[in-house]
């Protein structure tokens, strides 16, 4: 008899692998999987995928024979070198015009080479961000994918099928060439950090500078998840804050105050130092992670360091809606940083991304999904050459409104001695951005007078440069 033959193939059946393949099951593509221990190919299809269509395979030549052309391969294996491994193993199997996908959390650079070396033997790569963790690639993940253009039209079924819809929109697009999908994916990652630490500065301000009970901030949040901030983040902030411990009393505030990081927004961050954007915000909220982690340090530090005096006295309605000014303030200069960093990447990389899209993409399906991502991508489709995202009308006046709580509720929390880098940074870059003139003057005379580095003069034309001997010494 005839077997159907599969229009994907899945190499990696752990969590996020096994909630893809029943995912691409049901929007009706035949998958076929495979996984290095081939136990689990078993306990796949006599488990969650009983009664599917889904087909298993314990060799990797069989698996490759059972797949349409151009042969779709996707992996979700563990990022790194295994990743290389798997695609040695595929290659010799594979022919001209077949498709691998990685859909691990790769870095860009091993997507930019893996692209080039398949190209090199006819093979098409696609380096594809997942997010949306195991929930996500069960019912619809934000798709990042980037490679080799000439395999979209090929995966692009599929992805745009399986992935998160925003408004009948899929949250998946063709990202931009070679790395740029992964890329996309970091940059999303760090993202998520900064946002993550904007909503826990505002929660810090309510707890410790105005007093507000866990009840009343969790209110906070319920509100703020009706407006603007409308968010994935705020809303399981709001449920987080809800929730007791056996004892009745609030889980929230019985764990440890030390963060852990993976990562991915550290590379932004280093990133953006190679580039010389100033990602200032997510810089800080790595930073922020990294003070955090020094407890025992900041325990000791408790007792010998005095505080601020100061008492919360004033209207705290006023305060929490300059809070909320804060917060949204803070995290369009974020996505404007952010996208700052993507053009530069582009720039730098030789990659065309399609800033819209990205906006699209992220909207749904992912941890920083969120209402106001709908507003970003207007604002690329308005003008996909829109130089910054602060200089976009919506933007523009939304900062507008913002600006004078965003500047009441940094100015209390500084007065109050609560720590607050990513508000107070995002308004420091906001200053810095919106100045005409900036004391660069004075760094470029210290330059120039230790060393020699020389200066250009505002009455003089660029590129014109002196040199002054600042002691009158000879
Ligand atoms: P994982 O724990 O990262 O990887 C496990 C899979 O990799 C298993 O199928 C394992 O096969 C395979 N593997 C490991 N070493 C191998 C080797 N030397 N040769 C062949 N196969 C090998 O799985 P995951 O959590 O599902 O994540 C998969 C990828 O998606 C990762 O890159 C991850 O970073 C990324 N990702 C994860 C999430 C998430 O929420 N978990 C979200 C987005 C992206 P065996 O069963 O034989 O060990």
């Amino acid at each position: 008899t005839e077997q159907t033959m599969a229009d994907i193939g899945l190499i990696g059946l752990a969590v996020m692998g096994q909630n893809l393949v029943l995912n691409m099951n049901d929007k009706g593509f035949s998958v076929a999987v495979y996984n290095r221990t081939t136990s689990k190919v078993d306990a796949f299809l006599d488990g969650p995928a009983k009664d599917t269509r889904i087909m298993g395979f314990h060799d990797l030549k069989r698996f490759v024979a059972a797949l349409k052309v151009p042969r779709r391969v996707m992996l979700m294996v563990k990022a790194g070198p295994v990743v290389d491994q798997i695609i040695n193993e595929l290659v010799p199997y594979l022919e001209k015009g077949d498709i691998i996908i990685d859909g691990g959390n790769s870095l860009y650079q091993d997507s930019d080479r893996r692209t080039h070396e398949l190209h090199q033997k006819g093979i098409l790569f696609i380096g594809s961000g997942v997010s949306g963790g195991e929930e996500g690639a069960r019912h619809g993940p934000s798709l990042m994918p980037g490679g080799n253009h000439a395999a979209w039209p090929a995966i692009k079924p599929i992805f745009q099928a399986i992935s998160a819809q925003v408004e009948g929109e899929p949250c998946c697009d063709w990202v931009g060439n070679d790395g740029a999908g992964h890329y996309v994916k970091m940059v999303h990652n760090g993202i998520e950090y900064g946002d993550m630490q904007l909503i826990c500065e505002a929660y810090q301000m309510m707890r410790e500078g105005l007093g507000m009970t866990g009840d009343q901030i969790q209110q906070v949040f319920a509100e703020w998840n009706e407006g603007e901030l409308d968010s994935y983040l705020i809303e399981i902030t709001r449920d987080i804050l809800g929730v007791k411990d056996t004892d009745g009393q609030l889980l929230i505030d019985k764990i440890l105050d030390t963060a852990g990081q993976k990562g991915t927004g550290k590379w932004t961050g280093i990133n953006a130092l190679e580039l010389g954007i100033p990602l200032t915000l997510i810089g800080e909220a790595v930073f922020a992670r990294c003070l955090s982690a020094l407890k025992d340090e900041r325990v000791e530090a408790a007792q010998q360091l005095p505080a601020s005096a100061a008492r919360f006295d004033g209207d705290k309605q006023e305060m929490v809606n300059a809070i909320r000014d804060a917060l949204y303030a803070s995290k369009i200069i974020s996505y404007a940083q952010g996208y700052m960093l993507m053009r530069e990447a582009a720039n730098t990389y030789g990659w065309q991304l399609n800033y819209g899209g990205i906006a699209m993409m992220w909207r749904g399906g992912c941890i920083i999904r969120s209402r106001f991502l709908g507003k970003i991508r207007d604002a690329y489709l308005a003008n996909p050459e829109l130089k910054n995202l602060l200089l976009d009308g919506f933007f523009k006046t939304a900062i507008a409104q913002a600006l004078p709580g965003w500047r009441k509720a940094v100015t209390a929390a500084i007065t109050l001695g609560i720590p607050v880098p990513t508000f107070s940074s995002a308004l420091s870059f906001y200053d810095g951005y919106r100045s005409e003139r900036l004391p660069a003057n004075l760094l470029q005379a210290q330059r120039d007078y230790f060393g020699a580095h020389t200066y250009e003069r505002l009455d003089r034309p660029r590129g014109e440069f002196f040199h002054t001997n600042w002691t009158g010494r000879g």
